[in-house]
């Protein structure tokens, strides 16, 4: 027998010693889920204890993190928007800095509504486009993704967050398989440059999806052709909004420029001082 006190103490040294940056953290998420129990009952009953089925099972979790699998894989699921999303190894783990885009859209978008028609290219685990669908009650929105898995999670999380009705799930190449304009095109498309793509964390690199993550020589391959494209598939006075990776405002800015087709060209920084997101406005 072994209990919450002793195990969450034990699994954070074990933690610390294999290199995690948050091991209280990662002890506490861990074991919450484990028992399917909030954190308040884990403070609150520290000497409940563990059968020793469960010890064994908690083990076999713990053991998995100590590898470098992120605790949102193990778990099956993270917050984002405060809302919970389902992921596997499918899908990218949503990052908090996406919040910044949600943020940013809705500046333009919330108090006006309206019948709006999305495009989320790059869906993942449905993030961006499944709160978008949720804060703007009356869009709909297209979800596109290359991976079928991704879509398949995407799906679910719509279904469980209430707005499957208004969404489509659609695999293919960017636009490709959806026709039609759009009054909002937004993604976060892969932006990691190929020869960049080695020094990302341990736990990146071998846990998530490399098509979520890499994009071309310079890391600008998709925002270049979205941009492209989006010139066409947005409406006259429709906007896109692009999460953009480190170093690259100056190249997202040249691309949107060049382009000619769009006027009121912004960027954001994230909660870190980053530039993180541009937006444009399709001219009329
Ligand atoms: N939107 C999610 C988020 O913000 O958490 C996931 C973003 S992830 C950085 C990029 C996504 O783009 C991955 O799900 C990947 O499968 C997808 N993707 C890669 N190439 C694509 C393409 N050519 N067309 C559509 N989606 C693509
Ligand atoms: N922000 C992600 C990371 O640093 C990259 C996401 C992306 O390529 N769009 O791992």
């Amino acid at each position: 027998m072994t209990d919450i006190r002793t195990i969450l103490h034990r699994t954070a040294c074990d933690l610390s010693a294999c290199g995690s940056p948050s091991p209280r953290l990662d002890a506490d998420v861990l074991l919450m889920h484990f028992l399917k129990t909030d954190r308040l009952q884990l403070c609150m009953h520290p000497e409940r204890n563990l059968s020793e089925e469960e010890a064994a099972g908690f083990a076999r979790w713990v053991d998995r993190r100590r590898r470098g699998e992120p605790v949102a894989y193990i778990v099956g699921e993270k917050e984002f928007w405060s809302l919970r999303f389902e992921v596997n190894r499918e899908v990218l783990i949503p990052r908090p800095e996406t919040e910044c885009l949600i943020e940013e859209v809705l500046g333009f978008y919330s108090p006006v509504g309206g019948d709006l028609r999305i495009i989320d290219i790059g869906t993942g685990s449905g993030a961006i486009g499944v709160v978008l669908a949720r804060e703007l009650p009356t869009a709909r929105v297209a979800a596109t993704d290359v991976s079928p898995g991704a879509l398949t999670v995407a799906g679910r999380n719509a279904f469980v967050h209430g707005v499957a009705e208004r969404m489509d799930f659609i695999q293919g190449d960017l636009f490709a398989t959806v026709p039609g304009k759009f009054d909002l095109i937004v993604s976060n498309p892969p932006y990691i440059p190929a020869d960049a793509y080695h020094l990302l964390p341990r736990g990146v690199r071998e846990f998530e999806p490399q098509a979520a993550l890499i994009a071309g020589p310079d890391g600008a391959a998709f925002h270049r052709e979205i941009i492209r494209e989006g010139a066409d598939r947005l409406k006259g006075g429709g906007r896109i909004f692009l999460e953009i990776g480190a170093g690259h405002k100056e190249l997202v800015e040249t691309l949107f420029r060049e382009e000619g087709a769009y006027g009121n060209i912004g960027f954001r920084k994230d909660y870190g001082g980053m530039d993180r997101v541009a937006s444009a406005r399709r001219k009329a």
